[in-house]
C-alpha cells in the first residue's frame, strides 16, 4: 500500500512526562511518615512483603514518540534528519538499564519475554510484542501491527479508528497500515522464527520463552475469540502466559488492578499514550524490568488445558 502524506499526519501528541509521583496510598502502612520520597523507597518496618525499589538511574526526560512506520518496517524516511529529530526509530528507548550493580537479580526460568498488549474491544486494532531478554533485560526485537477488522464496515472502521486512535494522532498511520489479523499471524510467526522462539513445523509452545501480559484478557479472552472470527484455529504458542499483575501480587504482596497501579506503586513515569498499544506494551515493559531488578521470578501463571483449550488453568492461588 502506498504510504502518501507522510511528514504532515505523521503525528502524535505524547502525554507529558509527569513529576514524580508521590506516594501511592496503598503503600502506606499506618505510618505515611515512613515513605521516603528518594530513590529507594521504603515501607513501615512492620511490612513482611518485599521492598520496593526505585529503578536504577533512567533517563526519562528526552522521550519522543516512536515512529510507528518504522516500528511496523514501513518508514519511508529512515534518512530524513527532519523526520529522524521529530520521531523515534530506536524502539528499546526509554528501556535501556544499567544492570550491572544489581545483586538481586535471579537467574530466570526462561531465556525470552514477549510482552504484548492488544488493544481493541470489539476486533483486535493494534498487535504490539516486545522481545525482552531475560539474562541482561534488553529490548531484542519489537514485533508491531495494527490489524485491521474482518467483521465490520468500512463506516464503522472509520468511526472506531477516528475515536480510539485520532486523539492520539496516529489514526492516518493505522489507515496506511493496518492488515488483517490472519496476515499478522502469518508474519508474526516468521518473526518468531527468525528469532528461534518458534517454528511452524514442528510447531507446538514456545522455546524458551513465554508471553507477558497485564492481565489475562488478552491470551485467555481475545486472540481465541479473532480467532474465532477470522476462522483460524489458535496457535499453539497462545497456550500459557505469565500475567504480571500475579507475579506482582505474589512477589510484593501488594494488590495492582492495571499496569497504570503497578506503576504508580513501584514510581515508574507513564511513558507515552496510554491504551496506545505499542506505548502500553513499553511500559509493561518497565514494569517487567522493574520487577527483574528487584529479583522477581517470572513463571507461567495460566495454562491452557491440553485437548480442551477453551478452558484455562490458573497456577497460583494467589491471584488478581
Ligand atoms: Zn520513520
Amino acid at each position: 500500500m502506498m504510504i502518501s502524506r507522510f511528514s504532515s499526519r505523521c503525528r502524535r501528541n505524547p502525554l507529558p512526562v509527569p513529576p514524580p509521583l508521590s506516594a501511592s496510598p496503598s503503600l502506606v502502612t499506618g505510618k505515611r511518615h515512613c515513605i521516603s520520597l528518594s530513590a529507594s523507597l521504603h515501607v513501615g518496618e512492620e511490612s513482611t512483603s518485599a521492598p520496593i525499589q526505585a529503578t536504577p538511574s533512567r533517563n526519562y526526560n528526552r522521550w519522543k514518540p516512536l515512529c510507528l512506520y518504522y516500528t511496523q518496517g514501513r518508514c519511508t524516511k529512515v534518512d530524513d534528519p527532519l523526520h529522524i529529530e521529530k520521531f523515534n526509530h530506536n524502539f528499546g528507548s526509554g528501556l535501556g538499564l544499567d544492570v550491572s550493580d544489581s545483586k538481586k537479580l535471579r537467574s530466570q526460568e526462561l531465556d525470552f519475554f514477549l510482552v504484548l498488549d492488544l488493544e481493541g474491544k470489539v476486533e483486535i486494532l493494534e498487535f504490539p510484542v516486545l522481545l525482552l531478554e531475560a539474562k541482561t533485560m534488553s529490548v531484542i526485537d519489537i514485533f508491531h501491527r495494527f490489524v485491521r477488522p474482518s467483521k465490520m464496515s468500512e463506516q464503522r472502521i472509520n468511526q472506531y479508528i477516528e475515536g480510539k486512535y485520532g486523539k492520539f494522532g496516529v489514526d492516518r498511520v493505522w489507515h496506511d497500515t493496518a492488515i488483517h489479523f490472519n496476515e499478522v499471524i502469518l508474519q508474526f510467526e516468521e518473526w518468531l522464527g527468525k528469532h528461534q522462539l518458534w517454528m511452524k513445523n514442528p510447531g507446538g509452545p514456545l522455546r524458551r520463552a513465554a508471553f507477558v501480559t497485564c492481565g489475562n484478557w488478552d491470551l485467555k479472552t481475545k486472540i481465541p475469540d479473532q480467532c474465532t472470527v477470522s476462522r483460524m484455529t489458535l496457535p499453539p504458542y497462545f497456550m500459557e502466559w505469565i500475567n504480571l499483575k500475579d507475579i506482582f501480587l505474589n512477589f510484593y504482596n501488594r494488590r495492582a488492578p492495571g499496569m497504570v497501579s503497578m506503576m504508580k506503586e513501584l514510581r515508574i513515569p507513564l511513558q507515552g499514550s496510554h491504551h496506545l498499544g505499542i506505548d502500553d506494551t513499553k511500559n509493561i515493559a518497565r514494569v517487567l524490568q522493574h520487577m527483574l531488578l528487584d529479583g522477581a521470578l517470572m513463571q507461567i501463571s495460566a495454562r491452557r488445558l491440553p485437548g480442551s483449550p477453551g478452558k484455562v488453568k490458573f497456577l497460583f492461588e494467589n491471584r488478581v
